[in-house]
C-alpha cells in the first residue's frame, strides 16, 4: 500500500532501498569490501511531546555486526506508542514509533546467523541471556532493559533520531540486533503476526504465565484495547467460564463478546456490585487491569475476591500513585502483581503462538480493527486517544 520504493525492489528477497549516501562516494580508507550504505526509507515520526505525527523520510544505519535489516510488512499501532507522544512516558525526540510488527530479513550484518529472506516477528525486549533474571528463567525481567527510545539513525535533514523501544517499528524498515527478531512460518497474515510481538504475547502470557488461569475461574479484564481483547481471548481458551468484560465505551461490548467476554459491563459506579451479582457475591478470581492507570488498578483491586490476584498488564504514568489501605491489604490477601511482556519468553513462546495462529486455533481476527497505510497511522492514533476499536495495524510493502 504504501512505500513504493521498497516495494519496487525486492527481487530475490533483498530490498535495495534508495540510498542515502550518494552513489559514488566511498568509505574513508577505501576498504576491500564495499562499505554497506545506510538505507532512507519512510517512517512515521513525531517530532515531539503532542506533536503532530509526520511520516517522513529517515535514514537508517546499514546493519552492523550481528544486526539485521527487516523489511516491515505490518506493524500495530499499540497504546504504548500513544502513551510515547501523550507525554505518559517520558520520551526523546524526534522519534519512529511502532514496536509491534512482523516483517522479512532483508540484509544481515557481518556475524548473523539469519538468513535473508526469513519471516520475523519484532521482540521489543530481547533478552541478554546472561544475567542473573535470564539465567533463572525470566528473561522478561532481563536487566540489560529496553530504553524506551533508543538513539539511532537520523532524519532526512540529518537531526539524530530515536526509535520506539530499540525498534521504531512504524516504519518501512528496521535495523535491529538480530535478538530483537523471531523467526516465524512463512505465510502468517501479516496483520495477525504483527500482534504476536506485544499484545498478542502480553495478554495471552497475562493469563497463561501471570496468572495462570485455571478452568472454572472467574476473571474481570479492565480496559479492552488489543492487548484486553487478547486477555479475554486467552481467559477464554484457558477454560474461565466467568469473564467480565469492563470498559468505560458502551461500543466495547460487541467486540468483547466477540473476543471471548461472557459478560460485558459498564465502569461506572454500580461495576463492584455488578460483578459481586455474577460472583456469588465474592468478585472474580483474577482481574487483569490493562489501562495502566491508578484508578483502573484500584478498580480491579475492588472487583477481585479475597484471596484473588490482581495483575497489572498496563504500563503507567511514574507519579500516578496508587492508594490502598493498610487493613484491606493484610484483610483482602488479594495479590497486586504486574505482567511484564506477559512473564513469556518470546523467543520461546512467539513460535508457539504463530503455530497456533497458523493452525487456527488461536483467532485474532477480532483483534484487527482494520489495515491501513502508513499515511493512514495518525487517524489510529488519534481513534486509539478516543479508545475506539481494537487494533489498527499499518500494512507496508
Ligand atoms: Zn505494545
Ligand atoms: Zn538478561
Amino acid at each position: 500500500m504504501t512505500g513504493p520504493e521498497l516495494s519496487r525492489a525486492m527481487p530475490a528477497g533483498r530490498a535495495e532501498l534508495s540510498l542515502a549516501v550518494p552513489a559514488g562516494d566511498s568509505e574513508p580508507g577505501g576498504g576491500i569490501e564495499p562499505a554497506a550504505a545506510p538505507v532512507t526509507v519512510r517512517a512515521l515520526v513525531a517530532r515531539g511531546s503532542g506533536a503532530e505525527l509526520r511520516v517522513e523520510r529517515v535514514r537508517l544505519p546499514a546493519p552492523g555486526p550481528g544486526e539485521v535489516r527487516v523489511t516491515i510488512r505490518a506493524a500495530g499501532v499499540c497504546h504504548s506508542d500513544l502513551s510515547m507522544v501523550n507525554g505518559t512516558i517520558a520520551a526523546r525526540f524526534p522519534l519512529v514509533l511502532g514496536h509491534e510488527a512482523t516483517g522479512v530479513i532483508a540484509e544481515t550484518g557481518p556475524g548473523s546467523s539469519l538468513a535473508v529472506g526469513t519471516p520475523v516477528v519484532l521482540n521489543w525486549a530481547p533478552a541478554c541471556r546472561a544475567c542473573w533474571w535470564c539465567r533463572r528463567g525470566e528473561p522478561w525481567l532481563c536487566a540489560d532493559t529496553t530504553a524506551p527510545t533508543v538513539p539511532r539513525g537520523e532524519t532526512d535533514d540529518g537531526v539524530p533520531l530515536h526509535l520506539t523501544l530499540g525498534l521504531g517499528a512504524l516504519a518501512e524498515a528496521v535495523v535491529v540486533p538480530e535478538r530483537a527478531v523471531i523467526p516465524v512460518p512463512a505465510g502468517l497474515p501479516p496483520e495477525r503476526a504483527a500482534l504476536l510481538g506485544c499484545a498478542v504475547l502480553t495478554g495471552v502470557g497475562a493469563v497463561r504465565n501471570t496468572a495462570r488461569v485455571a478452568p472454572g475461574e472467574s476473571v474481570a479484564v479492565v480496559g479492552l484495547g488489543g492487548v484486553g481483547l487478547a486477555v479475554l481471548t486467552a481467559a477464554r481458551r484457558a477454560g474461565a467460564t466467568t469473564i467480565l468484560a469492563i470498559d468505560v465505551a458502551e461500543a466495547k461490548r460487541e467486540l468483547a463478546l466477540a473476543a471471548g467476554a461472557t459478560d460485558f459491563l459498564l465502569s461506572d459506579d454500580r461495576l463492584s456490585k455488578e460483578v459481586r451479582a455474577r460472583t456469588e457475591g465474592r468478585g472474580v478470581d483474577h482481574a487483569f487491569e490493562c489501562v495502566g492507570r491508578a484508578a483502573t488498578i484500584r478498580a480491579a483491586w475492588r472487583l477481585t475476591r479475597r484471596g484473588g490476584a490482581v495483575i497489572v498488564v498496563g504500563m503507567g504514568a511514574k507519579d500516578d500513585m496508587v492508594s490502598l489501605g493498610a487493613l484491606d491489604i493484610f484483610h483482602s490477601a488479594r495479590t497486586l502483581r504486574s505482567s511484564v511482556y506477559g512473564s513469556s519468553d518470546p523467543d520461546r513462546e512467539v513460535p508457539a503462538l504463530a503455530a497456533e495462529l497458523s493452525d487456527g486455533v488461536l483467532d485474532l481476527r477480532v483483534l484487527v480493527s482494520g489495515t491501513i497505510s502508513l499515511d493512514e497511522a495518525p487517524m489510529a492514533f488519534d481513534r486509539l486517544a478516543r479508545g475506539e476499536g481494537a487494533r489498527w495495524v499499518v500494512t507496508l510493502s
